[in-house]
C-alpha cells in the first residue's frame, strides 16, 4: 500500500501513538505533518527524522488544539490534507463531584472539540482532492466507561458519536471517517497513570500493569503503537473504501467482554 503523494497531519504527534501513527503513514509513503503545543528543537528534530528515514516530506507545525482557531489554522498552514488523524489527547482521574473544571474543559477541547476544528477546515480540501480519510483515535472508552474518567469518556463517547456523523455527511463521497478505539498502549500518558497507582494500591509497577492497566484487557498485553498505525493504513486502503462511520477497537478483547 503505497500512500505517496499524499499528505497526513497527525495531532498530537511529538510523542506515544500519534508519533507512531506518524512515523508508519510516512513508512507507507505518505508525507507527514507533526504536531503539538510546543515549538522546541527536539519537536523539528522529530520530522527531520522520519523524513531522513522515509524519504518522504515531514514537517512538526505548532498549533493547541485546545483552541478552535490554531486547530483551523493548522490545517491552512499544511496546505493540503488527505488524511487527518485527529490523535491528540489528555487525561485527568478524578470523581466527578471534585473533577477540576479547568481540566474538565480542556479534555473536552483537547479530546473532541479539536476533532470538530480540524475536520470542518480539512473536508473542503479534501473534496477538492477528491479522496480523503479522517481517521479519529478515540478510545476503549469511546464504547464504555471506567469510574472516575467522566471527561475523557465523555470526549470519547463525543468522538465516536462525530466520527458517525461525518461518515454519513460525506456517504457519497470518496471520503470516510472512521475511530479506532484503542486499549491499553504503553506510552507517556499510561506511563504517568503507574507511580501514584503503585502508591494509592501499595503495588509493585508489575502488579499495576497486570493487576491494574492490563485488568480489562483479556489479552493481558499493550497495543503497540506501530499497530495503531497499521490499523490507520488499513482504512487509508482501497479495501477499507466502503469503511465508514464504524469503530475498530485494538484492545486484546476488552470490548467482548
Ligand atoms: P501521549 O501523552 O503520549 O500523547 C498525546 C499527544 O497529544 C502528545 O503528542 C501531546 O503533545 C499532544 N497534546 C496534548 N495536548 C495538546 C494540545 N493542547 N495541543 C496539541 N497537542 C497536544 O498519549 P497517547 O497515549 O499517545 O495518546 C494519544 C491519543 O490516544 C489520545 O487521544 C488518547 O486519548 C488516545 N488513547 C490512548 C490510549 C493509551 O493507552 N495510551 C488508549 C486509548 C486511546
Amino acid at each position: 500500500m503505497s500512500l505517496s503523494g499524499k499528505t497526513a497531519i497527525i495531532t498530537g504527534s511529538n510523542s506515544g501513538i500519534g508519533l507512531g501513527v506518524a512515523r508508519e503513514l510516512a513508512k507507507a509513503g505518505a508525507d507527514v505533518v507533526l504536531n503539538s503545543f510546543t515549538d522546541r528543537d527536539e519537536d523539528h528534530a522529530l520530522a527531520a527524522e522520519i523524513a531522513k528515514e522515509t524519504g518522504t516530506k515531514a514537517r512538526y507545525i505548532k498549533a493547541d488544539m485546545s483552541k478552535g482557531e490554531e486547530c483551523r489554522a493548522l490545517i491552512e498552514q499544511a496546505g493540503s490534507c488527505d488524511i487527518l488523524v485527529n490523535n491528540a489527547g489528555i487525561q485527568h482521574v478524578s470523581p466527578i463531584d471534585q473533577f477540576p473544571v479547568d481540566k474538565w474543559d480542556a479534555i473536552i477541547a483537547i479530546n473532541m472539540n479539536s476533532a470538530f476544528h480540524t475536520t470542518a477546515a480539512a473536508l473542503p480540501m479534501m473534496r477538492k482532492a477528491g479522496w480523503g480519510r479522517i481517521v479519529n483515535i478515540a478510545s476503549a472508552h469511546g464504547l464504555t466507561a471506567s469510574p472516575f474518567k467522566a471527561a475523557y469518556v465523555a470526549a470519547k463517547h463525543g468522538v465516536v458519536g462525530m466520527t458517525k456523523t461525518v461518515a454519513l455527511e460525506t456517504a457519497q463521497e470518496p471520503i470516510t471517517c472512521n475511530a479506532i478505539c484503542p486499549g491499553y498502549v504503553l506510552t507517556p500518558l499510561v506511563e504517568a497513570q503507574i507511580p501514584n497507582t503503585m502508591k494509592e494500591y501499595n503495588m509493585s509497577r508489575e502488579e499495576v500493569v497486570k493487576n491494574v492497566l492490563l485488568e480489562r484487557q483479556p489479552s493481558k498485553e499493550f497495543a503497540t503503537v506501530e499497530q495503531l498505525g497499521g490499523t490507520t493504513i488499513f482504512l487509508c486502503s482501497d479495501a477499507a473504501a466502503q469503511i465508514t462511520g464504524t469503530t475498530i477497537s485494538v484492545d486484546g478483547g476488552w470490548t467482548a467482554l
